[in-house]
């Protein structure tokens, strides 16, 4: 109805139950999703925070699902920055966000991320909070954001900011602050022949 190409879904939680059950009831559900969707609107798939209980936090988890998922149709991931180095992924280096891009492409394909949520935030690196921060005032920085928004595999795809509006920035000045650093030049970026 919204003639929209993707629709973004969290993974849930587990509510203390088993994980491997919890996935099942994840599988199940969100492949009612996909099948009813069929193929119009393709549901893509956010990794976690890592809070309590939360399923889709590991790239390995999120395979997991998305293995189980596929027998009802396509299903594509929606990778958040915050959510990610809350969860353990360190995004404040051009390497260290190299090497999270190369896991995430090893544990489920880069053909498969479609969208960029672009948050700073206010966790510490596997801190488990999921605290989203403005734009290069968090713990992932502005050399880290840098680093995501002008990664070869990233740089292209669309990038949304779901950052707070206070006194310090609104929306604009966040999304100011994100081309500001995507348009920086000489960043130290790593080459990647194989992306
Ligand atoms: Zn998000």
């Amino acid at each position: 109805m919204l003639g929209i190409p993707y629709l973004v879904t969290h993974l849930g939680s587990s509510l203390g139950s088993d994980a491997a059950a919890a996935r099942e009831r994840a599988i199940t559900a969100i492949g009612k999703g996909v099948a009813a969707a069929e193929g119009e609107v393709i549901i893509l798939l956010e990794n976690t925070a890592g809070t309590q209980n939360s399923i889709g936090t590991t790239f390995e988890e999120i395979a997991m699902i998305m293995e189980g998922v596929e027998q009802y149709g396509p299903v594509g991931v929606c990778f958040d920055t915050c959510h990610a180095f809350a969860a353990g992924y360190d995004l404040r280096t051009a390497e260290a966000t190299d090497s999270v891009v190369r896991h995430f492409d090893a544990a489920i394909g880069l053909s498969h991320l479609k969208i960029i949520h672009l948050n700073d935030t206010l966790s510490e690196l596997n801190g488990r909070r999921d605290r989203h921060a403005h734009i290069g005032l968090g713990m992932i920085g502005e050399k880290g954001i840098r680093s995501v928004v002008t990664h070869p595999a990233l740089r292209a795809l669309p990038f949304i900011c779901e950052t707070p509006v206070d006194c310090r920035r609104n929306d604009r000045g966040n999304i100011a602050c994100a081309r500001k650093l995507a348009e920086e030049a000489g960043t130290g970026v790593p080459s990647h022949p194989t992306i």
